[in-house]
């Protein structure tokens, strides 16, 4: 072996820039962040063939003196770190003053800039392991830095670099991380000479979200809500369950205003929509941290995009709770999708009418008292004999009386208060002007609504009037949820078993391999708070001994029920107890779930709708699937065609 020496400057300087400049994108970081720092209000990118022949940054910031200049693409030079005790505490994007001095050594750097204060200019060249005296020039106040020819002298990295999409795609995805968190500045992106990207000055995060996610999902976005105290500090923007996505790629996490990619935010993240969505899916949000600097190293990754906690578990239950705050407060009722083209956003005189109306339906719950039945519609309208028979699908049982219906609270909105005095379909139910009244003069767009009964529809689904228009129902969805919940709620409170069960006369039996018998005997206990118990029954047989009462009046055949468990359990085999029980408990909420195609009573129907505004996750069942679907008066006058 050679003898040691030390590496000189420049090769240390390739090498840092191995770790730091991966892409073009990694230069347009690195600069745009030394904008920022330098507080730019207004940031231009430049980009020619994907970054490879050109990338320039052009900002409005602090400019450098000559001075300072001359000392820009010297490795460790930096205006942002003193000394040891800033390296805890780092509240700018840059430290390490690195990056300059990495770009340049491999490709050809240029730098011009000009302080506000100062008369003229300068600027300074650099390439591969020389850089050039500083020289007076004319310049516009802030700093231009021009890369060209990006892995000119490393032929390997340059071999590497994509085709000019891939590099442009990467690039603007590096902008969104950068000017999510910073509204108040302007970005444009512009690639080949042509302008692929204007963001302008924004007074809010909102406003820059729908800037660069679409104005379609924009408007779905649910606000973090924020919580009082503490040390760790979220805001954000998440959006319900039904916008997520098929990849992570629209998570956007940020931390002290830098993108950060971490391994227990994202945890938190899935964990706040489990049961809200479809698990292979991506919720989208934009989660903005903010920790004491002190409290957080982001010095563990070159490109600083890895992060480490002082305490991680303090951040990851903040992030959680607020999250499920949010989520829970919000409507997550979709809406139904009918022929987008019908929809074109309403006038703003429609909007007025639509306050207008409000306002006064709020006058009138204001000034009458709640509990008195203050309008009588007679029959119905629902059951109006000439609404249609099919609406009114039979009951199975004894008919309701009428009585029944005209006392059912139908749901209100969830993240609506209840109208004062009380629920709202007894307020709804106070105009003249319906179907059923006979009145005439419905034609007039009246926004109130009757207070109709549900329906039932094919045995399968449940039609209901809310505030703002109408409710489709899963009957199963959400009967499972409410389930579901109902078992989650009786474990937590500790009962031994959380659920009766019955002991069989004639024990079930089911012939296991080995495996099963043993991962059978290891959850024995699990199965036995759910009310199951099994027991070796001779060689290669297991008997069911127990079974919960709710099962088997559902019909539930108990071996059957065992196979279902012994597949959970073989697909669980490296999950935790928690996810097994999760497993079990949305198996046994969804056997014992009245099914589609069963007829329910109206009392059925009520005890349904009336549970559901309470239930957590009520939007959706365990699976994730939704329980409500919303059309609103809105949708119905676009397909009418009223507006
Ligand atoms: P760092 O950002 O870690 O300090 P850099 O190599 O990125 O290191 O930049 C070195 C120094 O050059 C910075 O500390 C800053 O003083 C100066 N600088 C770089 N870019 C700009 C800019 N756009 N505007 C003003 N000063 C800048
Ligand atoms: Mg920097």
């Amino acid at each position: 072996m050679a003898a040691i020496h030390v590496l000189s400057r420049h090769l240390v300087n390739k090498i840092a820039a191995g770790e730091v400049i991966e892409r073009p994108a990694s230069v347009v970081k690195e600069l745009v962040e030394n904008a920022l720092d330098a507080g730019a209000t207004r940031i231009d990118v430049t980009i020619e063939d994907g970054g490879k022949r050109l990338i320039a940054v052009s900002d409005d910031g602090s400019g450098m003196s000559g001075e300072d200049l001359a000392l820009a693409f010297t490795p460790h030079a930096t205006s942002k770190l003193a000394d040891e005790d800033d390296l805890f505490a780092i509240a700018t994007m840059g430290f390490r003053g690195e990056a300059l001095a990495s770009v340049a050594s491999v490709s050809h750097a240029h730098i011009r800039t000009r302080r506000r204060e100062d008369d003229g200019g300068h600027e300074i060249a650099a390439s591969d392991d020389h850089i050039e005296p500083i020289r007076p020039c004319p310049s516009g106040a802030g700093t231009t830095v021009t890369i060209r020819d990006l892995f000119f002298n490393t032929p390997a990295r340059r071999k590497f670099m994509r085709t000019a999409n891939t590099e442009i795609g990467h690039i603007s995805e590096q902008l969104t991380r950068l000017a999510l968190p910073h509204p108040q500045v302007a970005f444009t992106l512009t690639h080949n000479g042509r302008q692929t990207q204007n963001l302008p000055a924004a007074a809010s995060t909102a406003q820059r979200a729908a800037d660069l996610l679409g104005r379609e999902l924009a408007e779905t976005l649910l606000p973090i809500r924020p919580r009082g105290g503490g040390t760790v500090q979220v805001a954000g923007l998440v959006a319900p369950p039904t916008a997520a996505r098929g990849s992570a790629k629209w998570q956007y996490f940020f931390l002290n205003g830098r993108y950060v990619r971490d391994r227990v935010l994202a945890h938190a993240l899935r964990e706040a929509y489990r049961g809200l969505m479809d698990p292979s899916r991506y919720p989208v949000a934009m989660v903005f941290l903010r920790v004491d600097p002190g409290d957080v190293d982001v010095n563990v990754h070159p490109t600083k995009i890895e992060v480490r906690f002082r305490d991680s578990q303090a951040v990851y239950g903040e992030l959680l709770a607020a999250l499920k705050e949010t989520l829970n407060k919000a409507n997550l009722t979709p809406n139904l999708e009918l022929d987008a083209r019908e929809g074109d956003r309403p006038s703003d005189a429609d909007e007025q009418r639509r306050a207008s109306l409000r306002e006064a339906m709020a006058d009138f719950f204001k000034s009458a008292p709640p509990t008195q039945p203050r309008f009588n519609f007679g029959e119905p309208p629902g059951r109006h004999a000439d609404v249609g028979d099919e609406l009114t699908a039979p009951h199975a049982t004894a008919p309701p009386s009428l009585a029944a219906f005209r006392a059912r609270p139908t749901p209100p909105h969830r993240d609506e208060p209840p109208a004062p005095g009380g629920e709202w379909a007894s307020g709804e139910s106070v105009t003249s002007c319906t179907p059923a009244s006979g009145c005439g003069t419905h034609e007039s767009e009246q926004a109130f609504v009757p207070a109709i009964p549900a329906v039932q529809i094919h045995n399968s689904y449940i039609a209901a009037a809310c505030p703002e228009g109408l409710i489709i129902v899963d009957q199963h969805a959400l009967h499972e949820r409410l389930i579901y919940n109902d078992l989650r709620r009786r474990l937590a409170d500790g009962e031994s078993t959380a659920l009766t069960s019955q002991r069989l006369l004639i024990p079930e039996t089911l012939t296991v391999t080995a495996a099963e018998a043993a991962a059978l005997e290891q959850c024995a206990g699990l199965l036995a708070r759910l009310g199951i118990e099994v027991a070796p029954f001779g060689p290669a047989t297991v008997a069911v001994q127990r079974f919960p009462a709710l099962l088997a009046g559902r019909g539930t055949a108990p071996d059957e029920f065992l196979r279902g468990v012994l597949d959970t359990l073989a697909d669980d085999e490296t999950a935790d107890g928690e996810r097994l029980l999760e497993d079990l408990l949305e198996m046994m909420a969804c056997k014992a779930a009245v099914k589609a195609g069963d007829p329910l009573t109206a009392e059925e129907i009520d005890s349904l709708l009336a549970r559901r505004q309470q239930a957590e996750k009520g939007s959706s069942c365990p699976h994730g699937r939704p329980t409500t679907l919303k059309l609103t008066l809105r949708d119905l006058e676009k397909q009418f065609k009223r507006t």
